[in-house]
């Protein structure tokens, strides 16, 4: 049922710097790092239907166990284990390797669709299925005026996904100039810089003491949640992506959550995986409803620069956006 599949172009993620440097998820040893990529099939197992050697794929971060009972209940990501669909890294080795094991090959790959740059696909592994499943999760709706707390890849893509999804009005938050530039791009409407003064207050003069219908959480910290609950409206809905690599408890405000009995709903989760998400999110791509070419701002060639471009993730420079490595540039 599985795959054995040759990166073509990789990325560093700000989750695993959080694994490296935060021992976020505890200790992990002799363990290969990396969960995003595009790649070449080099070996299938005999039960594999649709995927053949020298196919080109697109690999989730999330690879599920698509027969197991969290699945069957909706909770892929969570397959056998809470988070065990984010397997690369995590349960096994990852994908900064010369080969790497993709389990349920028919469940987990999909082939890069014609048109779609092998570099620009890489973000469909990680940033744009987690910016879209944290749209999910805050249930935006047509008309909503949404905050997205967090810029960076991740943020700037939960940003797209609002806009497609109907938002009126995209308050974000971030304050490297080339992610605001993006983050306009992208859909939002104005842009808050934390560093200015406490979130809660900013949104709360710019809405004129109204607050936000839905919130997408993407950056920040544990207590990043006190200020969401402060300007989400009755009604409205929380959605986190954010990895909180770090603290022990999250900071919810009492009064503010209206005594426990403000209707004000915090959700957070990981994003599902699957082939057919991958296949619909590229074709956001293809139809050219949704530009990833912004996200990309750095290229390297070449294994080599694989720990220089972790180390940019970490550092996270004012003109970064997101490293690509291309692994095999005479394929492209
Ligand atoms: P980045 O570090 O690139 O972006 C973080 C954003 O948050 C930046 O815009 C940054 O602003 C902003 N920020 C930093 N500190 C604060 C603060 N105190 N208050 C408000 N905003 C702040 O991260 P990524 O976009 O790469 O990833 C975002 C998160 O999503 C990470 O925690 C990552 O691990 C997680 N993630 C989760 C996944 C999931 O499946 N749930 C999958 C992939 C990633 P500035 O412009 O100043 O840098
Ligand atoms: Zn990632």
């Amino acid at each position: 049922m599985d795959a054995i599949v040759r990166p073509l172009a990789v990325a560093p993620c700000t989750s695993d710097v959080h694994t490296v440097w935060e021992g976020a998820i505890g200790e992990r040893k002799d363990m290969i790092l990396g969960h995003e990529a595009t790649g070449e099939v080099v070996e299938v197992g005999s039960m594999v239907k649709d995927f053949k050697l020298g196919d080109r794929v697109l690999i989730l971060a999330i690879t599920p166990d698509w027969n197991s009972l969290e699945e069957q209940a909706g909770y892929s990501m969570h397959s056998n284990v809470m988070l065990a669909g984010w397997k690369f890294s995590n349960f096994k080795d990852g994908v900064f390797a010369e080969y790497f094991h993709v389990n349920d090959a028919d469940g987990n790959l999909a082939l890069i669709p014609e048109g779609l740059d092998p570099v620009d696909a890489v973000m469909l592994s990680d940033m744009v299925p987690t910016g879209f499943h944290g749209v999910e999760l805050a249930d935006v709706k047509f008309g909503d005026e949404v905050l997205v707390i967090g810029i960076g890849p991740v943020g700037l893509m939960a940003v797209a996904g609002a806009a497609l999804a109907g938002a009126s009005y995209v308050y974000a938050v971030g304050s490297r100039k080339v992610c605001a530039e993006a983050a306009r791009k992208y859909g939002a409407n104005e842009i808050i810089d934390y560093h200015n003064g406490p979130i809660a207050e900013q949104v709360m003069k710019l809405t004129k003491g109204r607050g936000v219908d839905s919130i997408v959480i993407a950056g920040g910290t544990v207590d990043t949640f006190a200020e969401a609950v402060t300007v989400l409206k009755p009604g409205g809905t929380i959605g986190n992506v954010n990895y909180l690599g770090s603290g022990e408890t999250i900071n919810i405000p009492r009064v503010e959550w209206g005594v426990g009995m403000g209707h004000k709903t915090i959700r957070g989760g990981l994003m599902p995986g699957g082939r057919l998400r991958m296949e619909k999110l590229a074709k956001l791509v293809t139809s050219d409803r949704l530009n990833l070419s912004y996200l990309v701002t750095h290229r390297f060639n070449g294994f080599d620069h694989m720990e220089e471009s972790l180390n940019l993730m970490k550092d996270k420079p004012r003109d970064l956006i997101k490293p690509v490595v291309v692994i095999d540039d005479k394929l492209f």
